[in-house]
């Protein structure tokens, strides 16, 4: 795609980077067809290729309308078009700038609701209080320590998960203990950062993701293997946070460290013997979070590790479409977030499963508050010798 992005913009490291991005899109379209609001409006506005040219518009022209600050806001960063597109363009990066862009066009009443939610998902006390109310799971097994250790990891705990959900990250420390892992737990008081960015918060944004540089890369240099991610959208976050920063940046090189370093649990998993675990379950249905399919690029890797425990997972239809949860989405998107949800549902019902699994905490909520089936982690369903 040709552009006319001004030299004053193009010569700022945001402006050369969407510009890069721009040009590799050849407007083939063929992104359209795994574009979860296009599928439902039809409209190009809704679709990958039409949100390619509202930033372009904007960068050019400095056009921006209320119908491209909605199209923005629509789009759920799933970032299925990525997945699906043959040139490769990095499609997640420009709509973040994209949106960063737009953003002082927003009426004043948005920008406080807005302001007022992000603050109350990223403030402890807070959503601690109210998690109470809609808490998921508790933990239900002891923990068991590992005997004798060949690795030892970072666990990242996340700061919403452990209040709703404190079961996946005990389910998980128990699995790595059983396999000879040590697990060292972070002092997370910050979010990873992905709420405020994605939210257009930049500057705090910034601020959290240095501070959890700061911390975690001294506890790599101490001595550990990998950092471990139970929640797929903290992990897509933390793997990109060596993105965020140019190579001249003081940051950068502690940033790529931690990006390296991290793996989703499922990653990690499939790199062990895991013939000492079972599962409690096996008429499961899975749903393959976007942040791990088309963010971290890991299709088909719960599966995987799954089928090394005894259980195919059958594709449902439609399994690289988002579920309507996408971090903030199904609070400022209600409309759109449950017609994912319930199209999802459906398609993860169709086989009668017992429970249905996922991977990423936001999923898991989002999927629940549908249907009577249960839904976990499927850490949570490995079970070992040791902690049955
Ligand atoms: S598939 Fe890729 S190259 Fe084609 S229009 Fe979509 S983003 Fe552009
Ligand atoms: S990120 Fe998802 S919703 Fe947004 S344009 Fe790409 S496919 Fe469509």
């Amino acid at each position: 795609m040709q552009t006319k992005i001004p030299e004053q913009i193009i010569n700022t490291p945001q402006g050369k980077k969407a510009n890069d991005i721009l040009r590799s899109c050849v407007h083939c379209g063929f992104c359209l067809a795994t574009c979860p609001t296009y599928q439902l409006s039809g409209n190009e506005l809704d679709s990958p290729r039409g949100r390619i040219y509202l930033i372009k518009s904007a960068l050019e022209n400095n056009e921006v309308s209320q119908d491209s600050l909605q199209s923005l806001d629509q789009c759920l960063t799933c970032r299925a078009c990525e997945s699906t597109c043959p040139s490769g363009v990095e499609y997640g990066q420009l709509v973040d700038i994209g949106r960063e862009l737009v953003e002082p066009n927003r009426p004043m009443w948005q920008k406080l609701y807005r302001s007022g939610v992000r603050l109350f998902l990223t403030t402890p006390m807070l959503y601690n209080t109210a998690a109470l109310f809609f808490k998921h799971s508790s933990i239900s097994t002891p923990e068991i320590t590992a005997e004798t250790t060949s690795a030892r990891v970072l666990l990242l705990t996340g700061c919403v998960q452990p209040a709703l959900a404190p079961n996946i990250n005990h389910a998980a420390k128990n699995v790595l203990a059983s396999l000879g892992v040590e697990v060292l737990e972070t002092v997370q008081t910050e979010c990873c950062g992905a709420l405020e960015h994605h939210l257009s918060a930049q500057e705090k944004a910034l601020q959290q993701i240095k501070n959890n540089i700061d911390t975690w890369s001294k506890r790599i240099t101490s001595g550990i293997d990998a950092i471990i991610s139970t929640a797929s959208g903290c992990g897509v976050m933390v793997k990109d946070y060596k993105t965020l920063f140019e190579q001249n940046d003081p940051y950068y090189q502690k940033a790529a460290l931690v990006s390296e370093k991290t793996k989703d649990i499922a990653e990690y998993l499939l790199e062990k013997d895991l013939s000492i675990l079972n599962i409690r379950s096996n008429n499961i249905s899975y749903h393959a979070p976007c942040t791990l399919q088309h963010g971290q690029k890991l299709p088909g890797i719960v599966e995987q590790v799954l089928a090394r425990v005894g259980v195919q997972i059958s594709p449902i239809t439609d399994s690289h479409l988002c579920c309507g949860s996408a971090g903030s989405y199904s609070i400022f998107q209600p409309t759109i977030s449950k017609q994912l949800r319930k199209n999802k549902l459906r398609h993860l019902s169709a086989s009668n499963p017992d429970i249905i699994v996922t991977a990423n905490i936001g999923c898991l909520v989002h999927l629940s508050s549908g249907t009577d089936i249960p839904v976990k982690h499927w850490i949570e369903l490995l079970n070992t010798s040791k902690n049955t």
